[in-house]
């Protein structure tokens, strides 16, 4: 399974969801900062409009919200239990890791968020 025709490749590669052609935000980068949440209106490839609705992406809170505890848990674990840390410690590496990872926990929770609504079309690749 190459990463251009995964699922999982488009969702963290940003790519369309329904043809995995084309880059679903201006900037490839999301840490730049301007940019982060700045999609384009729709595919160049296969014309799908991203913004499916008025607010669409509204409902893709809910999924950064459990990116969000996921990679809190993960933080933990990793300063608590492997590192030994003090507890106050681990705390501010959890506080630190999400302000850090939270261009790539919003873009990932959008992409995840469309895949979860537009279906993979292996015919519009090309
Ligand atoms: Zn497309």
């Amino acid at each position: 399974m190459n990463s251009k025709t995964s699922i999982l490749g488009s969702i963290i590669s940003g790519t369309c969801p329904r043809c995995h052609g084309d880059q679903m935000y201006v900037n490839s980068n999301p840490y730049v900062i301007t940019q982060t949440m700045q999609m384009h209106e729709q595919c160049g490839k296969c014309g799908l409009k991203y913004s499916i609705e008025p607010n669409f992406f509204f409902g893709a809170m809910f999924v950064s919200y459990g990116l969000a505890v996921f990679v809190g848990i993960l933080i933990f674990a990793i300063s608590f239990l492997v590192l030994k840390t003090a507890l106050d410690t681990a705390f501010i590496a959890i506080l630190i890791g999400l302000i850090l990872l939270m261009p790539i926990i919003t873009r990932l929770s959008r992409n995840i968020y469309i895949a979860m609504f537009v279906r993979y079309r292996p015919d519009l690749e090309k």
